[in-house]
């Protein structure tokens, strides 16, 4: 039987979630499916920005450090994200962007693991974490072997010379997710340690870090956590951990006592250690607001719906235009938060829903994204969304020349 719009309108009427698209700004006339990019803006964090900027900044100065606890700030934000991840206390902090925490982790984890050579990582996935490796195998000068494998040779690849094995949770492309468990579980019988990317999945779903014995992750502030543009990333360390991982930028702030001024290094016995240097303090603030809007909402309503949003555009997708590749898993528990299509001419495709008010985004060579953000995304939306990808498709006005010129940032 064809879903029609009035059974989706009695989802939205039904979704327990339905209450939290208030708490962000969503422009007019725009269905926005790209949270999974640059999340949306919380409405509160007009006032906490501008709060901080004519009283904190503007008033306080420097006595804010102290005052208005700007110095602990990363500390408090990383404990708030951690109840997001299923992390304890102390084993999360906020600093730098995920492409510096992966190069300071996993440095960190090559150094603990000496005589072991190898990194294991899945191959084609996003850049920036194979850039970093690439780098950091660089700087290790030939004593650390790079294994980027696909999915289906990642058992035979992890073995007795395994140091790391570096994961990205929910593929920034396809959507697909890891057995957690199960990899976490096979990277520890072989005695090489874990690191899940977190990007695609922190906000998006309950994550058990803690109850899965993960020895590091990573993740981003600005898709699902709502952070803001470039707001600062996270990372963890599980608690175990912490007094025998050294991370490499051992700059002040992850000093046991920066105040003292002391001519040596001596590395905090905790989370803290992870930061480098001075925190954007305007990130932060930006960034938390972000997160207690997240708190508000129960995790596995969270999925719940996030699962049934991207089923929901699947089988309208396969209704309306049955020619069209769905390029990511079709079973829930399979799939993240985002759900993407395969099109020869992608981008001009993204570029003709952008001018009817649906913003999703490409990545090449010819997957669109269409990224569900449960706290703000609507049934109807999908609804909406499909209908327009069909009068694209079906009139063929994506075929223009004007679309096809590439953008800087697509
Ligand atoms: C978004 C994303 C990043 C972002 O890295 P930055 O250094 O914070 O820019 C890294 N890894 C993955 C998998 C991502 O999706």
């Amino acid at each position: 039987m064809n879903i029609s719009r009035t059974d989706v309108k009695s989802q939205d009427k039904n979704d327990p979630l339905a209450s939290m698209a208030k708490a962000f700004h969503l422009p007019e006339n725009m269905i926005y499916l790209d949270g999974n990019s640059l999340g949306a803006m919380p409405v509160a964090v007009v006032e906490r920005i501008q709060q901080l900027v004519t009283k904190e900044w503007a008033e306080d100065l420097i006595h804010s450090w102290n005052d208005n606890n700007w110095f602990r700030l990363a500390e408090s934000i990383g404990d708030k994200i951690a109840k997001l991840i299923g992390a304890e206390s102390g084993e999360v902090i906020v600093s730098d962007c995920v492409s510096v925490n992966l190069f300071k982790l996993v440095v960190a984890a090559l150094k603990k693991q000496k005589g072991r050579k190898k990194i294991v990582t899945e191959l084609g996935n996003f850049p920036t974490n194979a850039y970093v490796l690439q780098g950091i195998a660089k700087m290790f000068d030939g004593q650390v072997e790079i294994v980027a494998v696909e999915r289906s040779r990642l058992e035979q690849a992890i073995d007795d010379d395994t140091a790391v094995v570096v994961l990205v949770h929910a593929h920034y492309k396809s959507s697909e997710m890891f057995d957690m468990e199960a990899i976490t579980n096979l990277a520890h019988d072989k005695g090489a340690l874990i690191l899940w990317d977190l990007c695609h999945s922190a906000g998006a779903m309950p994550i058990e870090l803690s109850a899965l014995n993960v020895d590091m992750a990573v993740g981003c502030g600005y898709k699902y956590l709502n952070g803001g543009p470039g707001a600062p990333a996270f990372l963890y360390i599980a608690k175990k951990l912490q007094s025998s991982l050294e991370q490499p930028i051992s700059g002040w702030w992850g000093h046991d006592n920066p105040f003292t001024f002391s001519e040596d290094y001596i590395p905090a016995p905790d989370i803290r250690q992870a930061q480098s240097g001075t925190q954007s303090v305007l990130g932060l603030a930006a960034l938390e607001v972000g997160i207690d809007t997240a708190l508000v909402a129960d995790l596995k309503d969270v999925r719940d719906k996030s699962q049934k949003l991207g089923k929901l555009f699947i089988q309208l997708v396969q209704q309306n235009c049955p020619d069209i590749q769905i390029a990511s898993p079709e079973e829930d528990d399979k799939r993240g938060s985002h759900v993407s299509i395969q099109h020869e001419q992608g981008y001009a495709v993204t570029r003709a829903l952008a001018d009817r008010g649906v913003v999703v985004d490409f990545r090449a060579p010819d997957v669109i994204r269409f990224g569900f953000a449960p706290l703000y995304t609507s049934y109807e939306n999908i609804w909406d969304t499909v209908e327009h990808l069909t009068a694209i498709i079906q009139d063929g006005s994506w075929d223009k020349e004007e679309y096809k010129q590439k953008a800087t940032v697509t």
